[in-house]
This record gives structure tokens, sequence and C-alpha cells, in this order.
């Protein structure tokens, strides 16, 4: 299953409150979203479910969380100030801006003119200015990418935490790159999260550990609710490749605008951190890189047996958040036909990922009694800290329902007067639309069973 378009994506996450164009009520700003009261559920979920198979089902990965605002001198070493562009040109007849890589350089896409300039190359970095004097003496980067800042911090945490080869270091937060022209909804943006793991390993190793995550990364898409057959590896061209890439592999994804690129794999081979650390000269580095005269940091690891320094190769897996949450709304969501002439909307998210676990309904909004119990099933499974769970107390049982399908919630709970006659709940299920009779005393049980692993 999946969305017909884009719009029908849209226009749910709007009525229901996940995302929000920002500045809306000023006429929007290109390529900026908000998240709504649904969407940082959502969002969460999803960066907590990367984080939780990253860094802790695994013993050999370290979490970061490192600066926004970056010092020039680390995107200058790591190459961006020189490479990271996209190659950009006017319509001379329109004046309209188009990222010539997008629209194969021939005809403008607004006006149909051929009249176009040359491309040339754009910077995708958003500068600042730093402390209260605006003359470009003094201004920091916002990151393009969450990766650089692990890079730099290499030593920090090899020293801190003794780590030897292989290891990772993972990273989720917000990367902002002034994206020429953003579109097709929270694809393409020009502020958005990443979800980064730089995984280090011996020179030699390196193919092998590329492979090893391409499957890993599938492997959990697919936890995520993404069919595998709406997902395939795309082998970056040589002439594709970014200036640090030996292979990358693309998972593409079947997005409702075709297929594009929904997490990168690269590897990254030692250009970082042979581009980044001090004594260059002694460390036998392979990757072709610039003369580094600024950095104060050996960003190598010494062998246990042989004593000698070298300098990691990474693999790096890096997905967009942005880009996840679509995916995993666009499969989840279904327009299902129920009776002759009905039809209802649903979210059939991972349990783990609803933005709301479970909704309590009284089924009278008046009833003091059924009121007050669906307040304390309400707390009672609220402090498994499993995720939000919502008093829904409209009154309206059948409209809550169609909400709670529409929003992905699992379960609702209804409290109704058997509850107070032999305290049995009625549990409806999303999916199937049944509805079966439990022991209140069950209720926190039912709600683990769905949400915690075995
Ligand atoms: P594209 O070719 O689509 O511009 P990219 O190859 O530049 O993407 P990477 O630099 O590999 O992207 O970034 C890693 C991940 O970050 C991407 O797979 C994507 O999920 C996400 N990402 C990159 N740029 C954007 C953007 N402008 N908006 C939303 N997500 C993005």
């Amino acid at each position: 299953m999946a969305a017909k378009n884009m719009e029908e994506l849209v226009s749910l996450c709007k009525r229901r409150g996940f995302i929000f164009q920002s500045g809306e009520i000023y006429g929007g700003l290109q390529g900026l979203y908000d998240f709504g009261p649904l969407g940082v559920e959502l969002k969460n979920n999803l960066k907590q479910a990367w984080w939780s198979s990253m860094v802790y089902e695994r013993d050999d990965v370290e979490g970061l969380d490192a600066s926004i605002l970056t010092k020039p001198a680390v995107l200058q070493h790591s190459g961006h100030e020189d490479t990271f562009t996209d190659p950009l040109v006017d319509c001379k007849s329109c004046n309209s801006r188009w990222r010539a890589d997008h629209i194969g350089g021939k005809s403008c896409p607004k006006c149909g003119s051929k009249e176009l300039t040359k491309p040339r190359p754009f910077n995708l970095m958003f500068k600042t200015n730093l402390g209260p004097v605006d003359d470009g003496s003094s201004f920091a980067y916002l990151r393009p990418e969450t990766a650089q800042q692990i890079f730099t911090n290499f030593k920090n945490i090899v020293d801190s935490t003794s780590r030897s080869l292989p290891f990772g270091i993972a990273q989720i937060g917000k990367a902002f790159r002034n994206e020429v022209t953003p579109r097709n909804f929270i694809f393409r943006v020009r502020e958005f999260e990443q979800m980064e793991l730089e995984f280090f390993v011996n020179k030699g190793d390196d193919e092998k550990w590329h492979e090893y995550w391409v499957e890993k990364r599938l492997c959990w898409w697919e936890k995520q609710g993404v069919s595998r057959s709406k997902l395939k590896e795309h082998v970056v061209p040589a002439e594709d490749l970014s200036h640090y890439s030996k292979k990358t592999i693309d998972i593409m994804y079947e997005f409702p605008h075709g297929f594009e690129e929904l997490e990168g794999i690269a590897n990254r081979t030692d250009f970082d951190l042979g581009s980044h650390t001090k004594n260059q000269g002694d460390l036998n580095i392979g990757a072709a890189i610039k003369e580094n005269t600024d950095s104060v940091s050996r960003l190598a690891i010494q062998d246990v047996e042989t004593k000698e320094w070298s300098v990691p190769y990474v693999i790096e897996p890096s997905a967009g958040v942005e880009r996840g949450l679509l995916a995993v709304l666009n499969e989840a969501y279904s327009v299902e036909k129920i009776g002759e002439n009905k039809e209802r909307t649903v979210l059939s998210l991972a349990p783990h990922l609803s933005p709301i676990k479970a909704a309590i309904i009284p089924l009278k909004r008046n009833n003091e009694d059924i009121v007050r119990i669906a307040k304390e099933v309400k707390v009672e499974l609220q402090g498994l800290g499993l995720g939000r769970v919502l008093l829904e107390n409209t009154g309206n049982i059948g409209k809550s329902y169609r909400k709670h399908d529409e929003i992905g919630t699992p379960i609702c709970i209804t409290i109704d007067f058997d509850t107070l006659e032999n305290k049995t709940i009625t549990i409806r299920n999303r999916d199937t639309m049944l509805q079966t009779k439990a022991n209140i005393s069950e209720a926190q049980k039912i709600l683990k069973d769905l949400l915690v692993k075995q």
C-alpha cells in the first residue's frame, strides 16, 4: 500500500498535525517545515529506533552530539568550502534558477526557454556571523552534514573510551543546505536532520564492512515498515562520487515522486581523518588530501602489537530523518473500503513508530466514574514510558476510532459500563478493526506486548 500521490500525504500531514509549512501565516518560506504534535512524536520515534539499533544494541558504537555552528577551518579542511557545490543555471528568459543536473541542461522547466546560462558552481553552505560585528571577519558555517564534527572529535572519543578498531561514532542532528530548488514536500529541504554513523575500520577491511552496512541498513528500513520491494541499491557511478568517496551505494526508495535517495552509504577511505590530522606526512595516508598545518591533533590509531600508527578508513551510513519520515508515512498510508459505500484512511505504522501508542476512550464523556477510570488507565499506561498515551474524551467513539486509524494509533482502549460492572475493557485493533474484551488488569501487558521486543 502507499499514497496515490504526494498531495494525499501533504493533506493528511496538515489535517492531522504532522507537518506544517514554516512561517505559513506570513506566506511560508520555501524548503522549511515545522513538525506538529504528531510529527514531533513520529520523528522522535524514528530517531530513537535508529539510535537503539546503532548504539544501544551494539557494543562497538559511541554517541555524540556536536555543535551545529562550525568553525570554518573544519569545513575548509574537509573540502566543503571548495567542493560542496551544485551546478547552477539561470533561465535568461524568466530568470528562474535551476540545478543543471536536475533539468539535464536542456530547457527551463518553468517557461520552456532553451536560453540557459552555462552551469556555475554554487556553494550550498549557510554562513552566519559570530559576535556583534557583522563585517565578515568572524563567521561560522551551519554544518551541511553532521559527519565532520565526528571526525574532529575522533581523538577525544578514542581517548575517553579507549576504543580500538573497528568501532563507530553515531550522531543525529540538524544539517543545513542552501538547496537551489527545494521540492517534493519534505524530501528536499534547506534544514533537515541526519542520522549518521562513521564506522572506523582497518584499511583492507573497508570493502567487507561497506557490504555489511548496506545489508544492515536495508534490514533496518524494513523493520520501520518499508517494504524491500520499494528499496533499491544504486551504485553511484564513479563520475558522480563525492570527493571523499571510493564507493557509494545509495539506498533508493520509491517515493510518490519516483525512486530517489533515502540513505547514502559511502566508503570515505582515510580521506576525512587524513585531511583533519596533524603530521600527515608520517601517517601513510592513501587518499588525495590537502596539506593541513592548522590541526593540533593526531587522528590516527596505534596498533597494539606493531605499535604502528595508521589512519582508519571510514564507512558512513548517512540517512535523512525527513526522507525517512516520508518513506514511512507513504508505506503506512492506505485508503480502505469498508462496507458498501464507506472507506477509511489508515496509517499502518509499526507500533514503535506510532505517535500515539494507545488512545483511552471513555464511552460517555460526562460519566464521572467512567472518565475517572479512563484517567487512571491513562496514567498507568503512560507510566510504562513506552511513548505517548492519550485520553480521548470526545464522547464520540466512532469519530475517535476514525481519527486514530488515520494517525496510526495501534490500539484504542474503551472504558464503558462493563468496566464499572466487571472490570473489562474493550481493545480495538487499528489494522483488523476487531474489538476484544480484556480485564483492566491486563492493560499494561497488552501495551507492552505491542511495543517491547521479545
Ligand atoms: P541528493 O543527491 O538527493 O541531494 P546527497 O547525496 O547530497 O542527496 P548526502 O550528502 O549523501 O545526500 O546526505 C545523506 C542523506 O541526507 C541523504 O541520503 C538524505 O536522506 C539526506 N539529505 C541530504 N540532503 C537533503 C535535503 N536537502 N533535504 C532532506 N534530506 C536531505
